[in-house]
């Protein structure tokens, strides 16, 4: 796991837990919007030890409930399951955040019941998800994605980012025409300054 910050406590990201988040380094895509742009490489130097995350969670068991595991992408890292195993035997609710471009590793991560939640972007109509994403489409791993985790019983939600300049109403329509009923979809607002795209910043 490559591990590139570790936030100490969060009452508001994993819902009904106080939680520590973990961010990945590493993104399979682009997104002009991302406003974590620091974590996309996928190399990177002040990387935080597995170890080091372990042992803060051991001293925090009284404290936490809940890990969040944000990124980056955090289905793009090795031995992402045996992470989660280590966290949930320690008696950690887990949380993972993904762009739903791995549908193979959510597939095995619900198999071996190592997530609580899932929280899943849909970052755009999947005709546009290559302008979107800032990468070749990823429309079929996104659609097999979205059915695993509606589909899960585990407890999740889908989210969009309001990328006004980029999304039109009728793209927020088409997106949530993908979202299977019964899940809960939420639409966040997008923070320009820290876009990626100088273009967006304004
Ligand atoms: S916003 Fe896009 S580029 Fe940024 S971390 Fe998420 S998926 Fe990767």
């Amino acid at each position: 796991m490559k591990i590139s910050a570790l936030q100490p406590v969060t009452a508001s990201d994993f819902p009904g837990r106080m939680a520590a988040i973990i961010f990945t380094q590493g993104c399979n895509f682009h997104c002009p919007f991302c406003h974590n742009g620091s974590l996309l490489p996928m190399d990177a130097d002040c990387l935080i030890g597995e170890d080091t995350v372990y042992s803060f969670l051991k001293k925090r068991q009284k404290l936490l409930d809940g890990l969040v595991i944000s990124g980056g992408e955090p289905c793009l890292q090795e031995d992402l399951a045996g992470f989660c195993r280590q966290v949930k035997d320690m008696g950690y609710a887990v949380k993972l955040d993904t762009n739903g471009s791995r549908p193979l590793v959510i597939e095995e991560l619900l198999a071996e019941d190592l997530v609580n939640f899932i929280a899943m972007d849909i970052k755009a109509p999947l005709s546009r998800l290559p302008e979107l994403t800032g990468t070749a489409s990823h429309g079929e791993q996104i659609s097999r994605s979205i059915s695993l985790v509606a589909e899960s019983g585990v407890d999740h939600l889908f989210r969009t980012t309001d990328v006004k300049p980029m999304l039109s109403s009728e793209d927020h329509r088409s997106i949530k025409e993908l979202v299977p009923p019964g899940s809960c979809h939420v639409v966040q607002p997008f923070v320009a300054k820290n876009a990626l795209a100088p273009s967006l910043r304004e």
